[in-house]
Order: C-alpha cells, then structure tokens, then sequence
C-alpha cells in the first residue's frame, strides 16, 4: 500500500519513502493549481499574458520533474526554485481573483521570472544530476 502517484501513471509511493511522498504530495497541489487557473481561463476566454503563459509553461515542468521525484528517478530537484514558482502562483491567483480576470495589473509584473529567462527556465528546476546528464 501508500499513497497513489499524482501523475496518473498508476504507480503506488511506498509510505517508507518519505522524500517521495513529499514530493508526490507537491505534485498534486502543483496539478491542482495548473488546473484552477487553465479551467479559470477556459471559462473566461481569457488569453494568459505572457509572464502568466510562462509561469503555466513552468507549472509543466515542476509537474514533470516532481513525477521523476516521486518515482524515485531524480534524487535532488530544484526545490527553491519550486518554492518560488508556486509563491508567484499564489500572487498571480489572488490578482486573477481580485480583477476577476478584467484589467490590472500585468502577470508579468507579479510573476518572478523574466521573460529573458524563458530559455534557460527548462533548466531552473532541473537537479544537479541532470545537469551534469545534459552538458
Ligand atoms: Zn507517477
């Protein structure tokens, strides 16, 4: 037994492995609040700015590499950079809320990354161990 994997790939996170188990319960919260603010935007028609389309981008990564930890195939990821990702989502869903999706504030002024970064962001969340797989 143990808790489900947040991916959807069917597997089962042993409740031995607690490391794993967190990540897999940051995994669920991530795709909860990819989904909140898709569903958002969806029913709206709104079109995410850029710092916000950017942030969603991000969201796709921190799931994948959150899964890779969960299933015990990356050791170290980058956990900062997580924390950061999911505060500027917090930012960005209480502006999203307050404006109702109507004229504001831009995403890209709340959200941290720049948009210069969008090359190099596949590599902010990324583990040690990867980075040494990819140079
Ligand atoms: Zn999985």
């Amino acid at each position: 037994m143990g808790a489900k994997c947040f991916c959807g790939c069917g597997r089962r996170i042993s409740l031995r492995h607690l490391g794993r188990r967190s990540y897999n319960n940051r995994g669920h919260a991530v795709v909860k609040a990819l989904a909140w603010f898709r569903g958002e935007l969806d029913e709206t028609g709104t079109t995410p700015d850029p710092g916000l389309q950017q942030w969603l981008d991000e969201g796709d990564m921190v799931v994948d590499l959150l899964a890779s930890a969960a299933h015990g195939e990356l050791q170290r990821p980058n956990v900062i950079a997580m924390a950061q990702w999911e505060k500027d989502g917090r930012k960005a869903r209480r502006e999203a809320e307050r404006r109702q999706w109507g004229a504001g504030e831009p995403f890209a002024d709340l959200i941290e990354p720049d948009p210069a970064l969008a090359a190099v962001a596949a590599r902010r969340f990324r583990d040690v161990d990867y980075k040494k797989a990819d140079s």
